[in-house]
């Protein structure tokens, strides 16, 4: 355990909400916390990206940037800076019933109260968010001052890249505040309570391991779920798992056969109980006798910023920045060709007009869930309306793979899931993504980003060269399942 008198914070509260073994583990056994991956680093990068972008909305603050654990510091900065009359304050920290908070922004009035904007990168204000402002109210008054209003300030869905003066709304939640003030002082003396305990409170896992953030100690608590774990079950809700899970059962294939489940639920429990392959051979070459050759194989990157930077884009709209394609003819030649965009321009154009020199007028589009590919597609098609026509004739052309492995064929090897990531290894064990320095659409993201920015060329051309990779086996992956799938399939 660490020494000291453990203290709440905003994020400390926020997390014992979720769960209270998580705020216990935060606070007294961190190391056994997970690192962040790559997607938890992009929100972080996201947030911090914002919050300097929401700073500009408020000329002539005085930024607080004593760093977070030079709390002494910064309590004494902040009241410096209110005792020189600043009005407007960025991170300044306060502390009161033996909880810090650092506030993103604080506005004086003219008479003399104060406002708190809680600065978010996401497009809403949730709960989990309102609860965060709300426990910075708390310290604020307990500290003596007085709080006119709590606004989270969140990027618009509407603003559109160029035109960014309306990239923030601030919107108030003075009313849900008000509706969870009675709960909070209570949670406040709980929170401090439980954290004066030399051993974690005994939660048992649940949903709430995933939401409304994925909880950091999901490899510590989860240790002895069985696997594939209840979890995967489609549909189910959290009462089924709390219930399974107070009866001591975390795998499949030890849901009792009374255990109440719908009809599907049950069709997907017995699979995994019976070990057995369900494979719908007749659907299987239906679905085949649809495909129509050549067969393009497509796959594409995307990206999603919360600051849109190129025209048209809202926060998070996503634009793709690389494709692979991979052209199956019916003599059974491959040919593969791809695009990845090298530099910090829009890759929309670039990429579009490559994808409509290759993707021929005929043949079926092969997509691994492809309403995500042609979302893409109609994207494009309205961002270049000389295009539009064009693009539009893609649409009708694309099939499903990912239906295959949704619905007609599930081998439990799969371990409940139908990413083509767990599917291949199974079907085709000589491909794997187990090599590559890219295994995720998250990481491609993050890789994609330093690719562009980065000036030193080394560098630059191995980025280069595992994007490539990662794009070009996701639609080789695809190629070879749908070679064995029509390889087997009984005359
Ligand atoms: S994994 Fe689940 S039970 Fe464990 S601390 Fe996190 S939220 Fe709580």
């Amino acid at each position: 355990m660490s020494s000291g008198t453990p203290r709440l914070s905003k994020s400390r509260f926020v997390a014992g909400l979720q769960c209270r073994k998580r705020l216990w583990l935060e606070v007294h056994r961190r190391d056994l916390a997970e690192e962040p991956g790559p997607a938890t680093q992009r929100i972080f990068d996201s947030g911090h990206e914002v919050g300097e972008l929401a700073q500009r909305e408020f000329p002539g603050g005085v930024l607080i940037d004593t760093p977070h654990y030079e709390v002494e510091r910064a309590i004494c900065e902040t009241e410096e800076a209110v005792a020189a009359g600043a009005t407007i304050l960025f991170e300044p920290a306060f502390m009161y019933d033996n909880i810090l908070v650092r506030v993103d922004v604080l506005k004086k009035n003219d008479d003399g109260t104060w406002d708190l904007i809680e600065v978010k990168s996401t497009t809403k204000a949730s709960d989990t968010h309102v609860a965060d402002a709300a426990v910075q109210k708390y310290v604020l008054e307990g500290s003596g001052f007085t709080v006119r209003s709590v606004s989270i300030m969140h990027l618009n869905r509407e603003c559109r890249y160029p035109d960014l003066s309306n990239l923030f709304i601030i919107e108030s939640v003075d009313d849900r505040v008000r509706e969870m003030w009675p709960e909070l002082q209570p949670r406040v003396g709980e929170f401090s309570h439980l954290l004066l305990h030399d051993s974690a409170p005994d939660v048992p896992i649940g949903k709430h391991c995933t939401a409304p953030y994925s909880c950091p100690f999901i490899n510590h608590c989860w240790a002895a779920v069985k696997h594939p774990s209840i979890f995967t079950i489609p549909r189910i809700n959290k009462k089924s798992i709390d219930t399974l899970i107070g009866q001591g059962v975390t795998g499949i294939v030890d849901v009792p056969d009374t255990f109440p489940l719908s009809e599907n639920q049950r069709r997907y429990v017995d699979l995994f109980k019976e070990g057995h392959t369900q494979i719908m051979w007749p659907a299987i070459r239906d679905a085949f006798a649809e495909l129509e050759y050549p067969l393009y194989f497509l796959d594409f990157e995307t990206q999603a910023d919360p600051i849109p930077r190129h025209d048209g884009l809202r926060p998070y709209d996503q634009f793709p920045f690389q494709y692979s394609l991979h052209i199956l003819h019916q003599d059974g030649t491959l040919e593969h060709t791809e695009y990845l965009h090298p530099n910090t321009t829009d890759p929309r154009r670039p990429l579009m007009e490559s994808l409509i020199r290759n993707t021929g007028e005929t043949g079926s589009i092969v997509a691994y869930n492809a309403p995500f590919e042609q979302r893409v597609i109609k994207d494009l098609a309205r961002i270049f309306p000389e295009h539009r026509r064009r693009l539009h004739r893609f649409l009708p052309r694309f099939w499903d793979l990912l239906v295959i492995f949704r619905s007609y064929y599930v081998d439990p090897a799969f371990g409940g899931s139908n990413s083509i990531k767990k599917v291949l290894p199974v079907l085709v064990p000589e491909l794997s993504y187990a090599a590559l320095e890219v295994q995720s659409g998250d990481i491609a993201q993050l890789a994609w980003k330093e690719m562009i920015g980065t000036s030193d060329e080394a560098k630059r051309a191995e980025l280069e060269r595992s994007l490539k990779e990662y794009c070009k086996l996701d639609t080789l992956a695809m190629v070879e399942l749908y070679r064995v799938l029509e390889e087997n399939i009984p005359a």
